[in-house]
């Protein structure tokens, strides 16, 4: 059995409890194979079992109190994978389905995402399985408190920066900031997407989004067109849908949907991205509200996003929500383009189907890494006591995309897979880190 198969059948065997790691897991040792067998140093050195192996798993109770006096307990993650690269940076994610298989498979993926940035930065990832939907301020506020409680004592500018994800946006940075500081008496830049008036960076909300932008634009360019007068299916209407929309309007694109976990809108004349900034950011209401900014718009329940006819499809949501029925209709229905703004949000079987349909396809640790990139970029800024304007920090964030797809295009090329850009990005992120690992010796 080759290196890379008993590798994978381990992490098989051993975690079969955690099928998104299992998939993240599988995902990336099976594109990187060309470079694994071409060389034989990685197994000498044991490289993938120490890739496979998280440095430190960290979790914890989060015991925090309603506002009915009512105690209530969830359970906090911090796993901390790689650091071979820099401090391990990577979001925590709020959100009642995170489990120790989710947050390894994030943390997994950002390993390789960070190291495509060009940036030095480690890979982790973290959460909970608290919801802050529906929760009081107050009752947000004592959890955020409560989590970094415990999870201060794991980080620090140099040691591991968390930044936010799904159900953390400034807010709740903001009350762990406070947190950390109260605990530490240090006014560090130990976590990134603060607020503008004590840290923060300008351009780091837009960045997820932007940066996706670039990135598809930049993967059409080289194969002969771009995003102008194309038609863009968006699923989610959270950070990183609501700044893909924009950015993919400002280029020209027509986005015609956006959705939640309750249902989807159809906005033929194109989504009206300032109403839903409204509806999202500042009411926190949701998506079906749509229909009072734009009555012709059509606001339907549950899923179906993928149904819809265009050029361009952009899942902005979460895991596994585009599955290889969703591909299928996709590809019947002429799109062209897929570029993943979540994380991991096609199923294997899906991207497959992409693939083999000659979809040009741009995978999530190189089309959504412009977030963890800006995210850098606030720590560059807080180490500096600088803050740079909104044009210096979009400029260079245009800069990474543009340099992120070259070098998938690149690694794809050299091992004879172009257009692969899946391979490309699990190629070219491996590379840097596998070096750094065994330049640093066995640890
Ligand atoms: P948000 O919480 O801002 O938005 C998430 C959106 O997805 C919401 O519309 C939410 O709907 C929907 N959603 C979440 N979970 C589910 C689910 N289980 N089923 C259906 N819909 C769901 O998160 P972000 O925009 O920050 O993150 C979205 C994705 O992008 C995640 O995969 C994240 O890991 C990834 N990402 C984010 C980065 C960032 O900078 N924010 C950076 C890189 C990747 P509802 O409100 O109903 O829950």
């Amino acid at each position: 059995m080759s290196y890379i198969d008993n590798v994978l059948k381990n992490v098989k065997e051993l975690h079969a409890a955690q099928p998104e790691f299992i998939q993240a897991a599988t995902e990336v040792l099976d594109t990187i194979r060309v470079a694994v067998e071409a060389d034989s140093k990685y197994e000498k050195y044991g490289v993938l079992e120490r890739l496979i192996e998280p440095d430190r798993q960290i979790i914890f109770r989060v015991p925090w109190v309603d506002d009915k006096g009512q105690v209530h307990v969830n359970r906090g993650y911090r796993v901390q994978y790689n650091n071979a690269l820099g401090p391990y940076k990577g979001g925590n994610r709020f959100h009642p389905s995170v489990n120790l298989s989710v947050v390894k498979f994030l943390g997994f993926e950002q390993i390789f995402k960070n190291s495509l940035t060009g940036l030095p930065i480690g890979g982790a990832k973290g959460g909970s399985d608290f919801d802050p939907k529906g929760k009081s301020e107050q009752e947000v506020m004592r959890f955020c408190h409560n989590f970094m409680n415990e999870l201060y004592k794991y980080l620090g500018q140099d040691i591991d920066v968390p930044a936010g994800d799904i159900g953390v946006t400034a807010r709740e940075i903001g009350f762990m900031y406070g947190q950390f500081k109260k605990l530490t008496d240090s006014y560090e830049g130990f976590i990134t997407g603060k607020g503008l008036t004590y840290g923060g960076s300008l351009a780091r909300k837009e960045a997820t989004g932007f940066g996706l932008i670039y990135l598809v634009n930049e993967m059409l360019k080289a194969n002969g067109t771009n995003i102008d007068g194309k038609v863009c299916t968006v699923s989610g209407s959270g950070n990183v849908a609501i700044y893909t929309a924009q950015k993919a309007q400002e280029l020209g694109g027509k986005v015609v949907t956006m959705s939640d976990s309750n249902g989807w809108i159809y906005d033929e004349a194109g989504v009206d991205v300032d109403a839903v900034i409204q509806i999202k950011e500042i009411e926190r209401g949701r998506i079906s509200e749509y229909l009072k900014y734009r009555p012709n718009a059509k606001y339907t329940e549950g899923k179906g996003v993928w149904g819809v006819k265009c050029d361009i499809a952009l899942p902005c949501a979460t895991q596994n929500e585009l599955l290889i029925d969703d591909a299928k209709a996709l590809v019947a229905n002429g799109c062209t383009a897929v570029g993943e703004g979540a994380n991991m949000p096609s199923s294997l079987d899906a991207v497959e189907y992409f693939m083999a349909n000659k979809v040009l396809f741009a995978p999530a640790k190189a089309a959504n890494a412009g977030g963890v990139a800006t995210s850098a970029m606030e720590m560059s800024q807080n180490s500096m006591r600088l803050s740079w304007t909104f044009e210096e920090v979009d400029q260079k964030l245009q800069g990474i995309m543009v340099n992120i797809f070259k070098n998938l295009d690149e690694a794809a090329k050299k091992v004879g897979a172009e257009g692969n850009y899946v391979l490309g990005a699990n190629v070219a992120g491996f590379y840097k880190v596998a070096e750094a690992m065994i330049a640093q010796g066995v640890v």
